[in-house]
């Protein structure tokens, strides 16, 4: 460690091997990883060459997010049903624009990851004879998935942290990354460090590192509504300044989630079939808004029941009265200023052309389901408590009672898919800058549910061993960069000297208009003019960032004015992506509904807001499903990012024979 003066501030240095930035599941793994390859290497104290900074290390998805029972999608289990990892790959690759060979290395580090972490202390349940049970997911023969309960993904990273704890590496907490220090250009160019400023004290802290290793989760706060918990920004904006790439931007996944207390309403929620109803603003004027579209109790309460396990909205299952049609109907109410609820005191309620709410109408899939989880109870909230008493209590600890009040919920912003480009070791375009977690641009435009955790934490380990075999685990010498780094220092510290003037923008109303924008614009329903106007309005409020800078009077407001600025840019970048898959025609996928005159009317009385009109969506255009939709910022383009469209990276096919792999392995070929 040492200090200098720059630009009449103190600045804090460190030097280590490998910074990683975030402290969710992926990071946290990736920094276990790295100690125990370096371990096995014979390093000396890998703990001192090793260390985590974030914003916070109860903040982020891992820590605060979860479901009715968060899952953790593995290769299968089952003592009775054969699965691979080439079906695994395939099932992560079925929906298009995910590349075959990341595909196959989270198939194949699947089981060795999921096993670290039941080592690590995660209490992932077995049966009598040790098996890992599991459940199944869309589309998903082998009962993969598997559940710790509603906080699993909180289990992961805190189980990673005591066991970093013991291993004596630092994690240094409520760190706001605010810069990363770049040197080079073209293929010299690297980023060698990482400047945070301490969110109590405003002290500079810098992180030098020969390997820099980015997860910092998804850009949660990018959007109004939205089920990623409060404070969950990211660092993409940073990052798309340093020249990361990033892939698949379009694709978040958007669904049903309840909003006073952040949480997805999937799986036994749905699944117990409760009531759902709408009122207006001031919760009066009780509706059953869902039977209109329904023509019988069976087929409205069956889709109730799908919901559980079709979670995310999906424009491909709409038509035909299937399940998605229920978030497309939640929205509409929301859009004519209604608010929905789940109600678990009651069952559905039809209309006078319906027959009452019975499990045995139901149609046989959901039928068949309760009865086997014996959830034959009267009411929604006894068919919860019979499957899944944690899910009850999960609200009971966030000062919300099932069994006394309705759950308010809206189609919320949940998971991006997307995220920065990376090849099959997790390094990004920039050499030895590691990108994992949902930072990383791994999946597709669908993945099965749970895959996110999974890749996760595939990620971290490939990174880990690259890092240790291939590049080493000495600590950085950047004195040659020394000018190039002071002068970047100096400029942020001007820029953050400057955030005090009273003629600057109010960084909580430049996030409020960053939030509106993109999820009207950017969120699960989108439509090509609407997109043109709202990146105009994106780029035209960052120039505007640039040249007013922010009226921040306190520590804590210069905090928001830097996560502003970030944020904006990072708009600019979705909002490109979306237009630019609108120009190539792409139409509905994933999780988001294309608007086109000519489209498929959903029903009459599905409005689109903006027009006044019926809703008409145009359907997916899977020609696009063999290519990657990749943006990188340009200072020189007007919307400040371009785009190019890469073809799709297939799984390797080659096997070879033990020795000859031997060889390959102890000859460190297999990093090349
Ligand atoms: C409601 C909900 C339910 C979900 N359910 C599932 C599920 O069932 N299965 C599944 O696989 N996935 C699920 N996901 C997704 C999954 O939880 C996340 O993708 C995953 O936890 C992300 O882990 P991570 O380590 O990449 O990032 P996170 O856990 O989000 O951690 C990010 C870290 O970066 C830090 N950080 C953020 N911004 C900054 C900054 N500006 N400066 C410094 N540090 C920063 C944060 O403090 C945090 O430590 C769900 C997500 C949500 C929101």
């Amino acid at each position: 460690m040492e200090t200098k003066q720059i630009a009449n501030k103190k600045v804090t240095f460190y030097h280590y091997n490998t910074v990683i930035v975030g402290s969710g599941a992926a990071g946290m793994n990736c920094a276990v990883h790295l100690y125990e390859f370096m371990q096995r290497k014979g390093i000396e104290n890998p703990q001192d060459r090793i260390v985590v900074v974030t914003a916070g290390l109860g903040l982020g998805a891992s820590r605060m997010s979860g479901s009715d029972k968060q899952t953790y999608y593995k290769m299968g289990t089952s003592p009775d049903v054969a699965d691979s990892a080439e079906e695994f790959a395939k099932s992560l690759t079925a929906a298009g624009c995910c590349h075959g060979d990341t595909a196959l290395v989270e198939a194949i580090g699947s089981l060795r990851e999921f096993y670290h972490l039941v080592q690590a202390g995660v209490a992932f349940p077995t049966d009598t004879s040790g098996t890992f049970i599991g459940y199944k997911t869309d589309h998903d023969p082998y009962e993969r998935a598997t559940s710790a309960g509603p906080k699993t993904s909180k289990f992961m990273s805190e189980s990673l942290q005591k066991q970093l704890e013991r291993y004596g590496v630092k994690t240094i907490d409520n760190q706001e990354a605010a810069h990363l220090l770049t040197t080079g250009s073209g293929d010299n160019r690297r980023i060698v460090g990482v400047v945070t400023v301490d969110k109590k004290s405003c002290a500079i802290n810098v992180y030098l590192a020969e390997n820099i290793v980015l997860a910092a989760g998804g850009p949660g706060e990018l959007y109004k509504t939205t089920v990623y918990p409060k404070d969950q920004l990211g660092i993409h904006g940073l990052a798309f300044k340093a020249g990361l790439i990033g892939a698949n931007l379009t694709e978040s996944q958007f669904g049903l989630a309840s909003i006073k207390f952040r949480w997805n309403v999937s799986g036994t929620y749905m699944q117990a079939v409760p009531r759902i109803f709408s009122t207006d603003a001031d919760g009066k004027d009780e509706k059953e808004f869902l039977t209109g579209f329904f023509p019988s109790m069976s087929k409205m309460a069956t889709n109730i029941f799908l919901k559980g396990y079709q979670w995310p909205f999906d424009p491909q299952r709409i038509e035909n009265l299937q399940s998605s049609l229920i978030d497309v109907l939640v929205f509409n109410e929301t859009q004519k200023g209604r608010r929905v609820y789940m109600d678990f005191l009651h069952n559905p309620v039809g209309n006078q052309a319906m027959d009452e709410f019975n499990i045995d109408d139901l149609e046989p899939e959901a039928k068949e389901y309760l009865q086997k989880a014996g959830a034959l109870q009267k009411t929604p909230i006894e068919r919860l408590a019979h499957m899944n008493t944690p899910a009850i209590e999960i609200y009971t600890e966030n000062g919300i009672d099932l069994y006394s009040e309705p759950l308010e919920i809206a189609v919320c912003a949940q998971h991006n898919n997307g995220g920065f480009a990376v090849d099959k070791w997790w390094q990004s375009n920039i050499r030895h800058t590691f990108v994992i977690g949902e930072m990383a641009g791994t999946h597709g435009v669908k993945r099965p549910g749970g895959s996110a955790l999974n890749a996760g934490q595939t990620g971290g380990l490939r990174v880990a061993d690259y890092i240790v075999n291939a590049y080493g685990c000495e600590l950085p010498d950047y004195s040659d960069k020394k000018a190039d780094i002071e002068k970047q220092l100096s400029q942020l510290i001007d820029r953050l000297n400057s955030y005090k003037s009273s003629s600057g923008l109010v960084a909580e109303d430049v996030l409020e208009e960053v939030r509106s924008r993109m999820t009207a614009s950017g969120g699960h329903i989108r439509e090509p003019i609407d997109a043109q106007k709202a990146i105009r309005q994106a780029v035209e409020l960052y120039k505007n960032i640039q040249q007013k800078g922010f009226n921040a009077k306190d520590n804590s407001a210069l905090i928001t004015a830097i996560q502003a600025e970030h944020m904006a840019l990072t708009s600019i970048a979705y909002l490109k992506a979306v237009v630019e898959l609108l120009k190539q025609g792409s139409g509905s996928r994933g999780s988001h509904l294309v608007l086109a005159q000519d489209g498929i009317e959903i029903h009459p009385d599905v409005i689109d807001k903006a027009k006044n009109k019926p809703l008409k969506f145009k359907p997916e255009n899977q020609s696009l499903r063999n290519s990657v939709l990749q943006v990188e910022y340009d200072e020189s383009s007007p919307d400040l990012f371009k785009c190019q469209t890469i073809p799709l990276r297939p799984a390797p096919t080659d096997r070879k024979a033990f020795e000859p792999a031997w060889k390959d392995y102890r000859e460190g070929k297999i990093y090349s």
